[in-house]
């Protein structure tokens, strides 16, 4: 059995698929979803992320973790969380960048949220982690814990990163047409298989829909995702209990274009999203104005409109480069050159990923945001 054939069955029997839905089965189906067991990262992989381009990406992410811990008062039992870390590399960076700080490692826990089997493995061995009295312990020996989900991590003062976390996340996906919104579906057709359709009218999620868009042009889309929105909801709740800083990494936009981002990456190529359903990376961009307003509600602050390459920039990336090269072979300083390049420049990461931070009313603007 595939997963296609298992959809089919889906739809004969409960009808259309939205395609937060399809999005669900694909990614995260037990048998067959992409998440569910592979490891999709790296050069073998279907992706490539910052963390994995280069240490300085991790480096400079820990500096600004701890510029923020600091400005908290330096809290004891600080709950460092990852959401999505992927291969462990950005934690492992950020861990090691930060070994030197005064009282840092020892006022933090880590909590990684992650659902890959296969990758929590990864991560357990890329942090060096070892079992010391029923206790996880990384290399540097920071305690650390797995979760399936955010709510399970204990509550405190929060300090969280999540890089390409949320573009992994369901979306719905409306079209305008003849004057009204439709939800895009996913039926089954006994020629094409899988396929592309609309709902008759109204479903129980074009409520969701902003009423400031009541009125589009006809072929506008527009996308939302409820489960990022329950998650930075999660979020903001914590850091306004707690106090704590939040740094979210994304491919996104900060003003809605209105377009389709919804897309398929196999083997470093866009690759047909219905096609060969759980073999591929499916995504949409990251709708950031969405997440300020979810997270606005719950009464917290959102600083944004940075891009990653600003991030990186205002963190100093130029000047850890050169420290790094100052060791370097002519080949490594090449690498460097070429890396920093693919994480900063417009035509590369530099200005899609975007960067926001929630934080509490009362915490100072964080670091860079200001
Ligand atoms: N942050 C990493 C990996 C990004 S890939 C990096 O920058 O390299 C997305 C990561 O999120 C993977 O680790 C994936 O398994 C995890 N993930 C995706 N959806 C998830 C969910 N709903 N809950 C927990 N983890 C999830």
């Amino acid at each position: 059995m595939s997963l296609e054939k298992k959809l089919k069955a889906i739809i004969e029997k409960r009808g259309p698929l939205t395609l937060a839905q399809y999005m669900e089965y694909a990614l995260f189906d037990k048998e067959y979803g992409y998440y569910s067991s592979k490891d999709p990262l790296g050069i073998n992989g279907d992706f490539i992320t910052a963390p994995e381009i280069s240490q300085m990406f991790g480096e400079l992410t820990g500096a600004w973790l701890v510029t923020s811990w600091q400005v908290m008062g330096s809290p004891k039992k600080t709950k460092l969380v990852e959401l999505g870390p992927g291969r462990g590399t950005l934690m492992k960076d950020i861990l090691r960048a930060t070994n030197k700080v005064p009282g840092f490692h020892s006022s933090i826990e880590v909590h990684l949220v992650e659902i890959n089997e296969t990758l929590r493995d990864i991560q357990e061995k890329t942090l060096a982690v070892e079992n010391s009295k029923k206790k996880k312990i990384t290399n540097e020996g920071v305690m650390v814990k797995w979760h399936d989900s955010f709510s399970s991590v204990p509550e405190g003062p929060l300090l969280l990163v999540a890089n390409e976390f949320f573009d992994a996340l369901p979306i719905h996906q409306f079209i305008y047409k003849d004057g009204g919104w439709q939800e895009r579906m996913v039926c089954f057709d006994d020629k094409e298989g899988l396929a592309f359709g609309a709902s008759a009218g109204q479903t129980p999620t074009t409520a969701l829909i902003p009423k400031k868009y009541k009125k589009m042009a006809e072929g506008s889309v527009f996308e939302f995702s409820p489960a990022a929105n329950k998650i930075i909801e999660e979020i903001a709740i914590r850091v306004k209990k707690h106090s704590g800083y939040a740094l979210i990494i994304d491919y996104g936009y900060f003003d809605n274009q209105l377009k389709d981002t919804f897309q398929a990456v196999k083997k470093h190529k866009y690759h047909q999203p219905l096609e060969e359903p759980g073999m591929a990376d499916l995504t949409a961009y990251v709708n950031f104005p969405a997440l300020e307003e979810a997270a606005k509600k719950k009464g917290v602050h959102v600083f944004g409109e940075l891009t990653q390459g600003e991030f990186l920039v205002s963190m100093g990336i130029q000047v850890r480069a050169s420290m790094l090269a100052r060791d370097a072979t002519e080949e490594q300083k090449k690498q460097i050159i070429e890396d920093i390049k693919r994480l900063i420049t417009p035509e590369e990461m530099g200005i899609i990923f975007k960067c926001i931070v929630i934080t509490d009313i009362a915490s100072p603007a964080p670091f860079c945001f200001a």
